[in-house]
């Protein structure tokens, strides 16, 4: 059984998040969506509540887990019996963080490889922060996230 490990801070889950979710589970059995807390993206959601939400959006998708983890994402990942660890890849921009932390995890841990798969070219210049700023500025969200992130969003927002 092929099992992989989609770490971040999912802050929120976006549809290229869920783009990314479904190519990855194509390739390997079982794929933990494991969230971290980020601190330096100003967290809208606590990592619980964003738990909630991807279990909620990934409900119809067999084969993937959603858990959170603490730590290095190399120790939660040999804990699982992750073979490999699933990020994306969207522009240039997300190279250089995404190079040096794929390389920095080999040099910990050789037994784990990183696998970057692209989304849909509709997603491509999606990310969450930009979310929260069109949140903030109250924009249209339905184009690029799940409408049960839209009413939490309106909700916390209200808060
Ligand atoms: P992190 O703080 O770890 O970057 P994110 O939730 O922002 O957490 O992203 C998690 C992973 O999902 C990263 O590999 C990121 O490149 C990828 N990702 C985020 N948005 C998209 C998207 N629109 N299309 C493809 N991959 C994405």
């Amino acid at each position: 059984m092929k099992i992989a490990v989609y770490p971040g801070s999912f802050d929120p889950v976006t549809f290229g998040h869920l783009d990314v979710i479904k190519r990855a589970r194509k390739i390997v059995d079982l794929l933990y969506v494991a969230v971290t807390e980020n601190p330096v993206k100003e967290p809208i959601f606590s990592v619980p509540e964003r738990v909630e939400l991807l279990k909620e959006v990934t409900r119809d998708i067999d084969g993937v887990k959603i858990d959170r983890f603490d730590g290095l994402l190399i120790h939660y990942a040999n804990k699982i019996n992750a073979e490999a660890i699933i990020r994306g890849l969207r522009a240039v921009s997300d190279f250089e963080y995404e190079f040096q932390m794929a390389l920095t995890n080999r040099k910990l841990s050789d037994n784990i490889e990183t696998i970057f798969m692209m989304p849909s070219e509709s997603y491509s210049y999606l990310s969450s922060t930009m979310i929260k700023e069109i949140a903030k500025l109250g924009g249209d969200l339905s184009h690029f996230v799940p409408q049960v992130v839209i009413e939490k969003i309106k909700k916390k927002y209200k808060e």
